[in-house]
Order: C-alpha cells, then structure tokens, then sequence
C-alpha cells in the first residue's frame, strides 16, 4: 500500500515515522520550508519519551512536485488549511484511494466530500499526542489510540484491510461504529479547554484549580451536548465532564498547554472555528442558541487579530 501524509507536523509526522519504520511506503508532503528542507537535508529527528532514536532519511516534497497515485492518504493538516491542502493534491486521487481524517474538531467531512467519494472517506479521532521541536524535529511522548469509520459503508472491506496494517505499524486503531460520539467527545473537551485557557492563558491545571471551573466547564458543556444531540450524536455529559476534571493533576495533563492556546501564543490562527465555533455554527441550524460558544469564538478570533497571527 502507497501511503500518503498530506502535512509533516507533528501528528503527520510521527503516524507517518511509525509505519515508515514498520517497512511501509510513505511519502510525506508540507508546505514548510525550513521544516522539509531540513529533513531533506539531515533526515527526520525523532525523538520519543525523550529518547533520542536518531535522524531517517524519509521522503518528503512539496505538494506542487507530488506525483504518482496514492492507496491511502491521510489527511494531517490543521482544520483551516484542510480545504486548500486538498485543492493541491487532488490530482493524485485514485478513483478508490481512501483519505483517512482524524484532525479535531467538526464539519471536516463536508469538505472532504468535495473531493472525496464518501464510501472513500475515513473519519475518526485520536487520542495519540504528538510535538514538534523545530523545523525536522518530531518530538513526541507515550502512546494513544484512534477510532475511524466510513462514512458510507457499501462496502469496508478495504478500509479493514488498512486499519490492519495501521495496527501492525503499532497505531493502535480501531474500526468503530460509535465515532461520531467519539469525536463529540473529544470536541466537547476541547471547546472547554481550548478556548478557556487561551483567553485566561493559563494551563489545564491552573484552569481545574478554580472552584468555579466547573460552571465554567458546564456554560460550554451544556450548548455542546444540546447542538450535538440535535445532530443525532449520543453525546453524554457526564463522559465529557468526567474525561476534563481526570486530567487536571500535573502527572497527567495538568502542565499542558492546550493546542489552540500554543497555536495563539507562536503567533499563528486557531482551530476556533472547527470547536466553539462549529458548535455555534450548528447550533444556528437546530435553532439552539448557543451564547458561551458565540463569545469565545469572537474572543480567540479577536485575540487572533490583535496578535497580527497567521
Ligand atoms: P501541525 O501544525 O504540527 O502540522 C500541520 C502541518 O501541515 C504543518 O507542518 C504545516 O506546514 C502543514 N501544512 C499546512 N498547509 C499545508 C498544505 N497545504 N499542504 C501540505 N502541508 C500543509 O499540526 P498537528 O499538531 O500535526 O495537528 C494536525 C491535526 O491533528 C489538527 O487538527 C490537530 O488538532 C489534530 N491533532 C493533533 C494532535 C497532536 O498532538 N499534535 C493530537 C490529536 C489531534
């Protein structure tokens, strides 16, 4: 199987090194100089659990130079760039080439359908996490798990072909008919901890050492279950609640700054409008208002603004 990873960041980089190094034939592409001109030059750096495995040779381009044809392509862009990455690579779509898309947040099917057959879409979440440590540096911690489904489902067949060889690559993925839940799941996490900790810049710990936290948590919880319910999704608050107050303790999440609050501070935008955002986005369709969600979205775009990000 010919693998593509559509973005060498930080997630592309490490589930692409995993079945590189599992034999595998990968080829990455990214639109960050610095970033494949160093690879190109010295290899990828990967270091895990901050141990240092050396540099790899890996094949890496720029999405204008890419040519051949594609068995599966995985999608490992940020959410706003999801749309033009797809306008550059589409000419390398086989009629059945599967695009697997596991990036956080809401609406990514929408745009993939654009381009994408549905019986040929993979949609999922994961709960891997990844880093970056510099231009051709993956830097990364412990271990995770992914959930992905067709989104139409004439026929998987295929599709549990290549969840197969994922798992002997050691991603730990399952093929899972409760996704979409999944998926809310993690979005409701995210809506609560991405944009609170930005606006009060601080880390996850920090935020769960407030005694209000949790009416923090529940003026966001509560539009997410509402707007997600309303889409037809078995979104239980008491999951949501229960996975955000267990990760506040250092050892675990507590030291960490969320992606969107990174994103905010290294000067580049958000995946706001994929989180709240969304939510508020959907919420206008269902008739179901949608206030916390409205203002933290103005809030992180204003602060996006006013920090000149890109
Ligand atoms: P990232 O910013 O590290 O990587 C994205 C990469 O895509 C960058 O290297 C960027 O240069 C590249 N890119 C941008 N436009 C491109 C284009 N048109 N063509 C090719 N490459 C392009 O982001 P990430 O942390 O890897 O996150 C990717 C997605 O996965 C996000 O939705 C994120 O929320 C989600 N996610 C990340 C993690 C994590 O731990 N990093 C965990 C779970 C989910």
């Amino acid at each position: 199987m010919r693998f593509l990873f559509a973005g060498a960041g930080a997630l592309g980089a490490r589930f692409g090194f995993m079945l590189h190094q599992n034999g595998e034939d990968v080829t990455w592409i990214d639109t960050w100089k610095e970033h494949v001109e160093k690879i190109r030059q010295d290899g990828l750096k990967v270091i895990i659990d901050d141990k240092d495995l050396g540099n790899f040779p890996i094949p890496i381009s720029y999405p204008e130079e890419l040519s051949g044809e594609f068995d599966v392509v995985f999608v490992a862009t940020k959410s706003m760039q999801l749309k033009s990455m797809l306008e550059s690579i589409k000419h390398v779509f086989k009629p059945d080439t599967k695009v697997i898309c596991i990036l956080n947040g809401l609406g990514h099917v929408d745009t993939l359908k654009e381009y994408v057959d549905p019986e040929n879409i993979l949609i999922g979440v994961t709960l891997w996490t990844s880093g970056l440590g510099g231009p051709g540096v993956l830097n990364a911690h412990g271990t995770g798990k992914t959930e992905v489904k067709q989104v139409e489902e004439s026929d998987k067949s295929r599709s549990l072909e290549i969840v197969d060889v994922l798992n002997k690559s050691g991603l730990n993925m399952v093929y899972s008919d409760n996704v979409y839940q999944s998926i809310w799941h993690k979005v409701g996490l995210n809506c609560v901890f991405n944009s609170y900790c930005t606006i009060i810049d601080c880390n996850i710990g920090e935020y769960g050492s407030y005694e209000g936290h949790q009416r923090l948590t529940d003026m966001i919880l509560n539009e997410v279950v509402a707007v997600g319910r309303a889409e037809g999704v078995d979104v239980k608050y008491d999951v949501i609640s229960g996975n955000i107050s267990r990760i506040f303790p250092p050892e675990l999440a507590g030291l960490h700054y969320p992606s969107l609050t990174q994103d905010m501070k290294n000067g580049r935008l958000t995946e706001i409008d994929y989180l709240n955002g969304a939510v508020s986005k959907l919420g206008r369709k269902h008739n179901i208002p949608t206030p916390v969600c409205d203002l933290v979205t103005e809030l992180i775009h204003i602060k996006e603004f006013l920090g000149g990000n890109k």
